[in-house]
């Protein structure tokens, strides 16, 4: 049996399965300290029999360099008691097993990915909720380099709409989190995106910075895909209108822009726990 945790800022969600197709249980569970929170999600591996791997995909930042000693820990976010959390390494001594462990949205890559069944040989994914991040897939492999990718964290060109809003991210101000994350969203017009009128600039100034992002992902890692999720993702109407944009940001010079797509998650909300128990696959086969 392998482990999954999908550790998210306000949930962890749990599930066990022999393989990544099949899963035999879930749980949710709401995070908390992380000393309860840890705790509880062991308890539930217990209570399923044991895992013989788990794969975690969390929140960050998070070092996923193998040479550090700290490798697995989710290292300066402001979750408050988060910082400096040594999750990964907590499972390992605790259940006594190999652990997979990545960005939950590199796992989320990996799963859509797979799921793409060779439909896409490269693939990034991005989730736009309370806040925006993003992992890639390049042969076959999620992307690290000194570190993981913060895509959410890219500077896009401002809409001529939308040049007065200082952008909300505590380090960057106006980065692509700052000006199209639901906070961002909510700050500027006091509701979410999909509770203002469909004829609202709010879609079409979110769109743009998304498709610039998307636009950014084909040109600099050459991406196939870009699959986008998350809360605000789901707003009627929105990942077509990034597709769009996306499309006439290219004007047709990208080589292989024929071929780029920009879509809804085929996995729907399961990327980052499908994506988890492939990290679990990959630890228990190492
Ligand atoms: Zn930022």
């Amino acid at each position: 049996m392998l482990g999954a945790i999908e550790a998210g800022g306000t949930k962890f969600v749990l599930a066990v399965g022999e393989t990544p197709d099949a899963l035999a249980a879930r749980h949710v569970i709401p995070t908390r300290a992380p000393s309860e929170t840890l705790a509880e999600a062991a308890a539930w591996f217990a209570a399923q029999g044991g895992v013989e791997a788990l794969g975690i995909g969390s929140f960050g930042p998070v070092e996923l360099d193998r040479a550090s000693d700290r490798w697995g820990f989710i290292t300066n976010t402001p979750k408050p008691g988060w910082a400096d959390c040594d999750i990964a390494g907590f499972f390992a001594k605790g259940l006594g097993v190999p652990v997979g462990f990545d960005t939950d949205v590199n796992a989320a890559a990996l799963a859509e990915h797979r799921a793409a069944g060779g439909g896409a040989g490269s693939l990034a994914y991005l989730t736009i909720g309370t806040g925006i991040g993003g992992g890639v897939v390049l042969g076959g492999e999620a992307v690290h380099g000194i570190a993981h990718p913060e895509i959410g964290h890219i500077y896009p060109r401002r809409h001529p709409q939308d040049t007065e809003f200082a952008g909300i991210c505590p380090h960057h101000g106006d980065c692509l989190e700052g000006l199209a994350s639901g906070p961002a969203i909510f700050a500027r017009w006091g509701k979410s995106l999909s509770d203002l009128p469909a004829d609202h600039p709010a879609h079409a100034i979110i769109a743009e910075y998304v498709a610039q992002a998307c636009h950014t992902l084909f040109a600099s890692v050459a991406v196939e895909q870009v699959v986008i999720g998350g809360g605000v993702a789901s707003t009627p109407g929105l990942v077509e209108r990034i597709a769009e944009r996306a499309r006439a940001l290219d004007a047709g010079y990208l080589p292989g822009g024929a071929r780029h797509r920009v879509i809804r998650p085929r996995l729907g909300g399961d990327a980052g726990i499908v994506g988890a128990m492939l990290l679990a696959q990959g630890a228990a086969g190492a």
